[in-house]
């Protein structure tokens, strides 16, 4: 039987009027919710995912402050943008938009901004607080899939959920919220021996490894929840990670696109509504 289509589309409009109704509520107190968001260099992708923020945070009634600055900026005028929207009391989150250019430090970057306005959840502080289960910003695209699995009835608890890939901004995150929510949690990677064999024993499996088709039916257990985060270009086409013949044997599965895709800037728009209710009388 074909797996259940998992409507990352229908879930993301819905979590986006949630959050135009949580910015109206903000401006009836007097509380304009604001976005900054840094970007350097030309990135054609970048520049597409920057303008796509704009367009999210302006239908959800967010304000939202792009700061465009030169390919060549030096990291002394990027840290200066940063310490700028940190001081600022009218600016909630901050966003930089990676990659930077390979001349500025990254980590460096991001550990200057204020956790409190971290909205991207990448800052040192804001990984503790998840580790540690205290609250924090949590990084959108993980943040997204738990939304995602929850709108289906898909309960971690007790479930056996593996996820294959271990980066700070996807893998790490999403194995931590899976553990929150109670499942038994397994993380693979590239280094993992007989991954086929860890990833047949998953209730729900979450691919982010960057290699379209990489997860084959042979590797999925019959009847699982399979989540795909990968966004792979083959031939001018968007691939997930995961074989879409896997739809044959999973209970769920996420398309690439219209997955988890959608539900990354739906977060950032929630977490950008969060730090504005921080000033909440
Ligand atoms: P990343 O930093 O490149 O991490 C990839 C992970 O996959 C690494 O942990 C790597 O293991 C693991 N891996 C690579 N080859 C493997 C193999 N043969 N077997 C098992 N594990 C393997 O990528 P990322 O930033 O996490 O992103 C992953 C995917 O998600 C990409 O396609 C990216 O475009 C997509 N993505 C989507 C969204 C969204 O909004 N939907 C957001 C972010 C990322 P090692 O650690 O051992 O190298």
């Amino acid at each position: 039987m074909a797996a259940i289509r998992i409507d990352g589309k229908a879930c993301a409009t819905a979590c986006r009027e949630q959050a135009a109704r949580r910015a109206a509520e903000l401006k009836a107190q007097g509380i304009e919710p604001h976005l900054a968001v840094i970007l350097v260099g030309e990135d054609p992708a970048s520049q597409v995912y920057v303008r796509n923020k704009e367009r999210a945070c302006e239908a959800a009634g967010i304000r939202s402050t792009v700061l465009r600055l030169p390919q060549e900026t030096t990291q002394e005028e990027l840290e200066a943008a940063v310490r700028k929207f940190n001081a600022d009391a009218a600016v909630h989150g901050i966003l930089v938009q990676l990659p930077l250019p390979r001349h500025l430090d990254e980590k460096r970057v991001l550990t200057l901004i204020d956790p409190d306005k971290d909205v991207d959840g990448f800052h040192p502080v804001n990984a503790g607080r998840l580790l540690t289960g205290e609250k924090g910003f949590v990084p959108c695209t993980p943040l997204g899939v738990m939304v995602l699995l929850k709108s289906c009835g898909i309960d971690p608890a007790g479930k056996h959920a593996v996820v294959v890939g271990r980066s700070n901004i996807v893998g790490k995150p999403m194995a931590l919220l899976l553990l929150a929510a109670n499942a038994t949690v397994t993380v693979c990677h590239s280094r993992t021996e007989n991954l086929a064999d860890v990833t047949r024993q998953a209730d729900i499996l979450v691919a982010a490894v960057g290699k379209p088709g990489f997860i084959t039916p042979e590797m999925v257990k019959e009847g699982a929840a399979v989540v795909d985060v990968g966004i792979n270009r083959v031939d001018g086409r968007l691939a997930g990670d995961v074989d879409p013949a896997v739809a044959e044997k999973a209970a769920y599965l996420t398309p690439v696109p219209g997955g988890v895709g959608p539900m990354t800037i739906a977060m950032l728009l929630d977490n950008t509504l969060s730090a504005a209710e921080r000033w909440q009388a």
